[in-house]
């Protein structure tokens, strides 16, 4: 542990702050990290299976305008001036934020010669903290899926836990780096459950904030409605560390709530005493439509993953919580087919601006005329994914089909908010801090495993989606490991800007379960390192 890559980030910024380490050092080190686990980085028409035990994070290293940055911070300091609360820390960002003059793909070949004129906000922020950015980092193409398989750009991303698995997705590529030491921070995004599920196949920390309070100027739009951009870290600290960077209004996204940022960090250590924390039967078992039999049917948890969320409200109500058992949810079922529908939607809408003419891939070959040269385009530039979510997003919108699915969903998606309303009420029945369930209903799958099944695949994310349809925070931490030593993450949901108390009972269960035998165990790739 002594490496400076696996230092916090809140650690690494006290060192680098009181002159122990240099943020040029710092940055060393994680390019040494990167250097002896990353492999190859992804890029278009690159092999799938090449460098089957590296993590492949990186789509773009960014090494000489790092190096400037770090160099920058010692500067500073060395003139005594205060380089920033994240000062010197190297962090990664998914691939799906602009960053001006460094290409921005969305993992897609439509962007592959995309260099933005302008940077997002959230990049923007992390930098005028002091952190350092190391590069881009891999995710399914244009965030559409769970496992980062669908990039366009291969070798796709591993789990650095057992690299014949797959990270999660979309941001897989954040959660591999943070997991590996690539990088103490990355920026994800989570429309569906982006942050978290990877963070839970990762055992790192992913947290989705309300929707609104992260600005989502300069992040290439997916669903404009659900998409949130979030910190990935090692512990919770650096969440709430991340989320003083980067949370707060911005006048260049008028969805950017206005409402006041606390100091994150502040209450992190005044414990759960008091708090009443939620179990639900509803978030214990998978409900899907069996298309053979015709019939909703539901599937209990595996019992690892449920006895992990158990022993977590066991812990917390050590430290003083209250646990109310059997908090109703009971329109968690409809999440994923609710989801499919207005996700779809959206995604056809935003997609709509990529038709080769003004930026992206242009087709090579002779149009005669402009829709010719945009079906070339948009054919040749989209994989299989966007192509999919274009159709249904179109069928499902269109005219005739829009009242039985698009509104219908829409009507779904406010009972879904519903049953969040209800547990959360101050003068309700159940008075909730927080919900605390698994992040996802099984541990990270096999690569190739269940890509192409788009079906199964949506399960991965059925206990995350429904705080992104309410628009409520969530958090994903680490919450032991499983029989084969993967990570099993568990999930905290908490009302409309609750970040700072989601991120105080998440501090808590770290530190009550900091001795943990589970907690000494690394990913399989640093076994060298
Ligand atoms: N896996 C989900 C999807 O494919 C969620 C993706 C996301 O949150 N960006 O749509």
């Amino acid at each position: 542990m002594s490496h400076l890559a696996d230092l916090p980030a809140h650690e690494l910024a006290r060192r680098i702050r009181a002159g122990e380490v240099t943020a040029v050092q710092a940055l060393e080190a994680a390019l040494e990290r990167i250097q002896a686990v990353d492999g190859a980085p992804g890029r278009l028409d690159g092999d799938r299976n090449e460098g089957r035990d590296k993590v492949h994070a990186f789509v773009t290293l960014t090494e000489a305008r790092a190096r400037a940055q770090a160099e920058a911070v010692d500067a500073q300091l060395a003139r005594g001036e205060d380089p920033g609360p994240l000062g010197g820390v190297p962090y990664t960002a998914k691939d799906i934020f602009t960053v001006k003059d460094v290409i921005s793909t969305a993992a897609s070949r439509i962007l592959s010669n995309f260099k933005p004129p302008y940077t997002a906000t959230v990049v923007e922020r992390m930098e005028a903290a002091g952190a350092v950015m190391l590069g881009k980092v891999n995710l399914d193409e244009f965030t559409y899926g769970s496992s980062n398989e669908s990039s366009a750009y291969q070798p796709s991303t591993r789990n650095p836990w057992d690299p014949s698995r797959v990270p999660g997705g979309s941001s897989g590529g954040s959660a591999a780096a943070v997991a590996a030491g690539e990088g103490a921070i990355s920026l994800g995004t989570d429309t569906g459950g982006s942050i978290r599920q990877p963070a839970s196949f990762c055992g790192v920390v992913g947290l989705k904030p309300t929707y609104g309070r992260v600005s989502r100027y300069g992040l290439i739009a997916f669903g404009s409605s659900l998409d949130c951009p979030g910190p990935v870290t090692r512990n919770v600290r650096d969440a709430a560390l991340t989320m003083n960077a980067i949370a707060g209004p911005d006048r260049r996204d008028s969805t950017a709530a206005t409402a006041p940022v606390p100091d994150y960090t502040a209450g992190l250590d005044h414990g759960v005493q008091g708090l009443r924390i939620g179990l639900s039967p509803d978030y214990d078992k998978l409900t899907f439509f069996n298309h053979d039999s015709g019939k909703m049917e539901s599937r209990q948890m595996p019992e690892e993953i449920s006895k992990a969320v158990l022993d977590a409200a066991e812990a917390l109500a050590k430290q003083g919580a209250e646990i109310v058992e059997g908090v109703p949810m009971v329109h968690t079922r409809y999440g994923i087919p609710c989801y499919t529908v207005i996700s779809r939607v959206e995604a056809a809408s935003n997609l709509h601006r990529y038709d080769g003419v003004k930026f992206g891939y242009r087709s090579a070959a002779q149009a005669k005329d402009l829709r010719e040269l945009y079906r070339r385009s948009r054919s040749e530039g989209f994989g299989q994914e966007p192509k999919l979510r274009i159709l249904m997003g179109m069928y499902v919108s269109a005219a005739q089909y829009s009242e039985q699915y698009y509104r219908r969903a829409l009507q779904v998606r406010s009972l879904i908010r519903g049953d969040f309303d209800a547990a959360f009420a101050v003068k309700g029945a159940y008075k909730l801090d927080a919900l605390l369930t698994a992040t996802t209903p099984t541990t990270a799958f096999g690569m190739a495993s269940m890509y192409g099944d788009s079906v199964l695949m949506q399960f991965a994310d059925q206990l995350t989606v429904t705080a992104n349809h309410a628009g409520v925070p969530a958090l994903s931490l680490p919450g032991g490991l499983s029989a084969e030593r993967l990570p099993i993450g568990i999930q905290l949901i908490g009302p409309d800007f609750s970040e700072a108390a989601l991120l105080r009972i998440a501090q808590s269960y770290e530190t009550a379960t900091a001795g943990a035998a589970w907690r000494a165990e690394r990913p399989a790739v640093l076994a060298g390192a």
